[in-house]
């Protein structure tokens, strides 16, 4: 029985992690679930799982829940606030963490768990972003293992020769070709982009996900965050990582190998064939997931991606062969962007404008970049105070 830890329980990823857990009882026991202030859905998830511990982002929230799972006889011991986030990450008995909360706030839990040596399934892309090289030189420091969740990550893992590990270069590997589903706007005319909604945005054609990273579908920024992340967990340039729009999302990414083979993971849209893959690793569990159809899905389609239609997957890249502060940058920008389109200040196209201004900034004013949690953290705030002011300019 190993002991399970989630870090954002409540969204998207996490509530597919449970899913895989429900139908794997015998080999895992949720030891701590996370959220940030969602007590219905984490109380629920208490109610199930009864986790030893439970620890919400906000302390009103937790007292909340305190009340709540009191009154229902349930003794998970309900934390709040950033530190018990951090021990939970860390704790004593847990073999595997689910690193999946959205964006930044991510990143301190994350360093605790891969700090305590825990076997680390990170979905949670943004701090590999802010800081990856800090995140992998800690796994090896510290002894934990890297699994990437994201979907694409997770198809190159199974496509790499046994015995790769996150953070080093696989050997026999020319490329790395990312497959992306080129989102909701994937045609829509150039022109319309200026007036699209957050609700048309959120709509992903083919996966269901928190509004963050579907925003981030949309604007195809999410390949770009993607793209650093594959330059971090396999070590390599960036112009050994390549790009295409295939929007069936079938093929969820392609390894090719010196030699000319090309290798690729193909599975339907759902989350939990990477989330159990990467829990039961090296071994195979049940998903709840079938396999493809290949009779009648009939034909793939693949095409180049435009850069046009989407600037921000051409900034991340500038931002990933610029290096240095540049990605944690592009990260925090994004992140304050995006929240501005949702809440309805700043149009879709703003977004890809606001972070080109913010990396055009940074080049001259942004702290020195360190590489220890220090400056992360400075340039992530620099970052930040910078693109609200350019948004309020
Ligand atoms: P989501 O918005 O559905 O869920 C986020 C979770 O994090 C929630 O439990 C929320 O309570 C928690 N959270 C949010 N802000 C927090 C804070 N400040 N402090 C503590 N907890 C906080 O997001 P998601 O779609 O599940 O994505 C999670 C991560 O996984 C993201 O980094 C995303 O890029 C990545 N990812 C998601 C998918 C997907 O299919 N959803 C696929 C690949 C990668
Ligand atoms: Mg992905």
């Amino acid at each position: 029985m190993q002991g399970l830890v989630v870090l954002g329980a409540t969204g998207s990823i996490g509530r597919n992690t449970l899913d895989v857990v429900r139908r794997n009882p015998e080999r895992l026991r949720v030891l701590g679930l996370s959220a940030q202030r969602d007590v219905a859905g984490l109380h629920a998830q208490c109610v199930e799982f009864r986790p030893r511990h439970a620890v919400l982002a906000d302390a009103a929230a937790a007292a909340e829940l305190r009340e709540r799972l009191r009154a229902d006889g349930i003794d998970t011991r309900v934390g709040d606030g950033a530190q018990a986030l951090a021990e939970l990450a860390a704790h004593d008995e847990a073999d595997q963490v689910m690193s999946a909360i959205v964006g930044a706030a991510g990143l301190l839990p994350t360093l605790a768990a891969v700090r305590a040596g825990k076997r680390v399934l990170i979905a949670n892309k943004e701090p590999l972003v802010m800081g990856g090289p800090l995140l992998l030189a800690e796994a090896r420091r510290c002894g934990a293992t890297l699994i990437p969740i994201d979907s694409e990550h997770n198809a190159i893992f199974q496509c790499l020769p046994p015995g790769s590990r996150c953070g080093e270069a696989p050997s026999g590997v020319r490329r790395l070709i990312l497959t992306a589903s080129g989102g909701p706007f994937r045609q829509t005319p150039v022109g319309d982009l200026d007036h699209v909604t957050p609700q048309q945005a959120v709509r992903h054609p083919n996966w269901v996900m928190g509004p963050k990273i579907s925003v981030d579908s949309a604007t195809m920024m999410n390949k770009g965050l993607e793209l650093i992340e594959a330059s971090v967990l396999y070590a390599l340039p960036d112009e050994r990582l390549d790009v295409v729009i295939h929007p069936q999302s079938t093929v969820h990414s392609v390894v090719e190998y010196v030699d000319g083979s090309m290798l690729a993971q193909l599975g339907e849209s759902d989350m939990r064939v990477p989330i159990a893959h990467a829990l039961a690793w090296p071994q195979r569990w049940t998903s709840g997931v079938g396999g493809l159809d290949l009779g009648r899905l009939g034909s793939l389609q693949f095409e180049a991606p435009d850069l046009q239609r989407f600037p921000c997957l051409g900034l991340a890249r500038e931002a990933l062969r610029g290096g240095g502060v540049l990605p944690n940058v592009l990260n925090a920008a994004n992140e304050i962007a995006v929240e501005a389109f949702l809440n309805g200040r700043l149009r879709f196209t703003g977004i890809a404008t606001l972070i080109e201004k913010t990396l055009d900034q940074a080049l001259s004013g942004a702290p020195p970049d360190g590489g220890d949690l220090a400056s992360i953290l400075a340039i992530d705030a620099w970052a930040r105070a910078r693109a609200g002011e350019l948004l309020n300019a």
